[in-house]
């Protein structure tokens, strides 16, 4: 064997002994066969082998087969987005002729999927109120083939009856898929409420370190399992063993930074509820969030994303007091370990239930930080807010 040929064959070497508690990278395009039999075989190891890297690796399988055992489910498949995990599902339910339902406070993007990609290639789209609950039975009609919940809802946090919603959809034989980002498969597991996809953004918690973009499907039928990778599989969609590593990373710790993040969201709201520059908190926990019995029947716990709605103030005030904070960062995508505030503007956004409040709002995510230095930092945010009433009393 010549050198140039010994530099691309990797010996093989003693791995007896070895055993570590990470799960390895594997990187890989090709995969090879022991031999031609094999290789002509190939497409009868199914969607649970392995035949090519864009359709998974170990590495892929390891976050797959935990996801499933964490929902209750078959099998998982995995996306380069939350978004994706939305979307992917809808283009494997849905032919033209046919209708999805999305709740009015769905993450935005969904919204813009439907009406600029699906509507002009035949495939409708109705939009309804997220506290319908059981109503839901009055849009299925027969092009409806899929409802979609998200709960609690993206920015306004609604929590949706979803029991009432997949008994309606059952009875008329119509599909239910669910964005489960904002509680996880450890506060709420929607395939055991009979939710067909179980869907999330792991960007967000089971990242939980704001450095990675990734979403998963988990399903409890092998069907639809197979309806998802086929239309994975044309798309040409897979993703990255390094992406996945840090989410099998993220998801050691997940369990330990919800229960913190929840405590202290919990906390938070109730103390933000009593600040006289706030109207309202919508906070899954708060009796002053719509579908608050919901969370309390099915969920009972929280993570760490809720809303907030000022008293109106004037748009520069409001400015300078997010600007001033010095622990809390401005943006989006929560779930990582540093707390985020996010200015939102919903009265944009519906359709069908229009906003009830005139203040801004604003959405935060709890993060690791310490909580007193958060606290602080949100206090001081209420004080410079409450300087008009303030001084329009003085
Ligand atoms: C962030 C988010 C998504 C999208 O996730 P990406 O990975 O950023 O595409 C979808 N749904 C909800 C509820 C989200 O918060």
């Amino acid at each position: 064997m010549h050198d140039a040929t010994r530099s691309v064959h990797h010996p093989a070497v003693n791995e007896e002994g070895y055993a570590s508690l990470t799960v390895p990278t594997h990187r890989a395009s090709t995969i090879v066969y022991p031999d031609a039999a094999s290789f002509f075989a190939r497409k009868h190891r199914g969607f649970d082998g392995y035949t090519y890297g864009l359709h998974g690796t170990p590495t892929h399988r390891t976050l797959e087969a935990q996801l499933t055992a964490l929902h209750g489910g078959v099998r998982t498949v995995l996306v380069p987005s939350g978004q994706a995990a939305v979307t992917i599902v809808l283009l494997s339910v849905l032919l033209p002729g046919e209708k999805v339902l999305i709740p009015d406070q769905v993450y935005q993007p969904v919204r813009s999927f439907c009406e600029e990609y699906l509507k002009p290639r035949g495939i409708d789209y109705g939009v309804y109120d997220p506290l319908i609950g059981a109503g839901i039975a009055d849009l299925i009609d027969d092009k409806v083939k899929l409802v979609w919940v998200e709960s609690p809802g993206s920015n306004t946090m609604e929590v949706q009856d979803i029991p009432a919603i997949v008994k309606a959809a059952k009875a008329k034989g119509v599909l239910v898929g669910c964005d489960n980002t904002w509680a996880t498969p450890l506060i709420f597991k929607p395939l055991a409420h009979g939710v067909d996809f179980a869907c999330e953004a792991l960007t967000k918690y089971v990242g939980g370190h704001s450095d990675l973009l990734l979403g998963s499907i988990t399903v409890a039928d092998l069907g639809l399992r197979e309806q998802l990778k086929v239309t994975l599989r044309g798309l040409g969609v897979g993703v990255s063993p390094d992406e996945v590593q840090l989410a099998l990373r993220g998801l050691e710790t997940l369990a330990l930074r919800l229960a913190h993040m929840g405590k202290v969201s919990e906390d938070f709201a109730r103390r933000l509820a009593r600040s006289p520059a706030v109207e309202s908190v919508l906070h899954p926990a708060l009796p002053s969030c719509p579908g608050h019995e919901f969370w309390k029947r099915d969920m009972g716990r929280s993570s760490g994303v809720f809303s907030i709605v000022l008293r109106p103030v004037p748009h520069a005030l409001l400015e300078q007091a997010l600007s001033a904070l010095r622990v809390f960062a401005i943006g989006a995508s929560w779930g990582g370990t540093r707390s985020l505030i996010a200015p939102l503007a919903p009265e944009g956004e519906r359709t069908v239930v229009p906003w009830p409040h005139q203040g801004p709002s604003l959405r935060i995510s709890i993060g690791l930080e310490d909580q007193e230095d958060l606290w602080n930092d949100l206090d001081a945010l209420l004080i410079a807010l409450e300087q008009p009433a303030a001084a329009k009393v003085a």
